[in-house]
């Protein structure tokens, strides 16, 4: 039988650099959100499939990849990380002081259209900071994405935010169902706005010029936003809501966070939003590289207590996508040498090697012949490898090495003895 090479369609293979470059903006991510005080979460990749039904909204419910596994659940793998950082919470940490502040890295799952920027495993990072109702909270998330992504070199990037809860409290001053709230905010994320106002227009027909006025709002300039929804009839939540998300944005300005704007007409698919949400965009590359915002009632839906919670996720291989597109390429993680011996002796080739790597040198081994040696040297040239280490008769007699610089083609013996990285030539 033959098998298809091809991975399944919107699967990957990786290797360097794509490989590389996502494990560096991966550990980069861990580095920044520890410093900001977040702990590691490491959650199962397969879950029950009501986890997700409960509250992801119909965008991700249509695109989860759900499956009966042999002990006859209905389940599937994980296509986001928050939900399963809420049940964790519940079970693990629901005692703990607050705030529980977690990140963690890894692979999320959508039966989507495979395209540019867009795969069915794909990788993601984020945080969940919960119980902790302040702006402060949700400036903290903004501040952590700044910081992560001027470390990995990422400046041109946009903050688009908006509120949730704007609209969910005129839905709710109408009386309208909280699922049927679901589905208008489902619609203006696909905006399909159409269908959001029929929806509106059911249940107060007279408030869709106000909610036509309030998708339309769309500036960078707080004073500009406060004119525009000072006219407006709206109620005192959402007033209040309108303040904070400007408190936000003005923060936002004031902390060099991207280049943030607020726009009302954008929401986000995920159901379980309350408040504030954001997307990072950036100019030109037609999708989103990260997403989030306050879902404060997530906990409780799950069965839990009221738990005030935000959080976001970056899109991984979105951000290598456009770090690429600007000719960036991972660090190496260490210079790069070949060890050439010539003797079959492998218990001395093995002390050189790890005396080697102990200076923090990568370092292949190749033993060979005097005849092939060319062929070896050609080989590790073609490789861009920065060093040729040779361990020879004569070195072995002497207890040294013959270290070749192959970048400034300088060479130099050192006694075995005294190998330090300042000796190398
Ligand atoms: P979401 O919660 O859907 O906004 O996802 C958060 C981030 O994950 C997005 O901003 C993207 O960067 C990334 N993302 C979501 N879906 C995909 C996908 N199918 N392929 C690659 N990245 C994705």
């Amino acid at each position: 039988m033959r098998l298809p090479l091809e991975p399944i369609r919107g699967m990957r293979d990786l290797i360097p650099p794509e490989s590389d470059g996502l494990e560096y903006v991966g550990n980069a991510f861990a580095d920044v959100a520890s410093r900001y005080g977040y702990e590691l979460i490491i959650l199962p990749t397969i879950e029950l499939f009501d986890l997700f039904a409960i509250k992801s909204g119909p965008e991700i419910k249509r695109s989860m990849y759900v499956f009966t596994d042999k002990g006859g659940r209905q389940v599937c793998l994980r296509p986001e990380f928050t939900a399963g950082v809420a049940r964790a919470y519940l079970r693990l940490m629901r005692d703990r002081p607050k705030p529980v502040k977690l990140f963690y890295v890894g692979p999320a799952f959508r039966y989507e259209e495979p395209q540019a920027g867009r795969y069915r495993e794909f990788f993601q990072a984020g945080v969940e900071f919960l119980g902790d109702p302040s702006i402060y909270a949700d400036v903290e998330l903004l501040l952590l994405i700044r910081d992560y992504y001027r470390s990995v070199g990422l400046s041109d990037y946009k903050i688009k935010m908006s509120t949730m809860a704007v609209y969910r409290s005129l839905f709710r001053e109408w009386g309208m169902p909280e699922e049927t709230q679901d589905l208008i905010i489902h619609y203006i994320d696909k905006k399909q706005l159409d269908d959001a106002l029929k929806l509106v227009r059911q249940y107060n027909p007279s408030g869709i010029p106000l909610i036509e006025e309030l998708l339309d709002v769309n500036s960078p300039e707080p004073d500009e936003i406060r004119s525009r929804v000072s006219g407006l009839e709206l109620n005192p939540e959402s007033v209040k809501e309108i303040g904070r998300l400007l408190r936000i944005l003005e923060l936002a300005r004031n902390l060099n966070v991207g280049d943030p704007y607020v726009d009302l007409g954008f929401a986000r698919g995920l159901a379980y939003y309350t408040g504030f949400i954001f997307e990072v965009v950036v100019p030109d590359a037609g999708f989103s590289i990260g997403g989030g915002g306050r879902y404060d009632r997530l906990v409780s839906v799950y069965g839990g207590e009221d738990l005030p919670a935000t959080g976001f996720a970056l899109g991984l291989d979105r951000l290598l996508l456009v770090l690429s597109g600007k000719g960036w390429n991972p660090p190496k993680r260490h210079a790069r040498s070949a060890l050439i011996a010539l003797a079959e002796d492998y218990v001395l080739i093995d002390d050189v090697a790890s005396k080697l790597r102990g200076l923090g040198l990568s370092v292949d081994v190749r033993v060979t012949s005097r005849k092939k040696l060319d062929d070896v040297l050609s080989d590790i040239a073609g490789r861009g490898y920065e060093y040729a280490v040779f361990l020879g008769g004569r070195e072995v007699k002497e207890g040294a090495v013959t270290v070749k610089n192959l970048v400034r083609r300088t060479q130099k013996t050192l006694s075995l003895e005294r190998l330090g990285l300042e000796d190398l030539p």
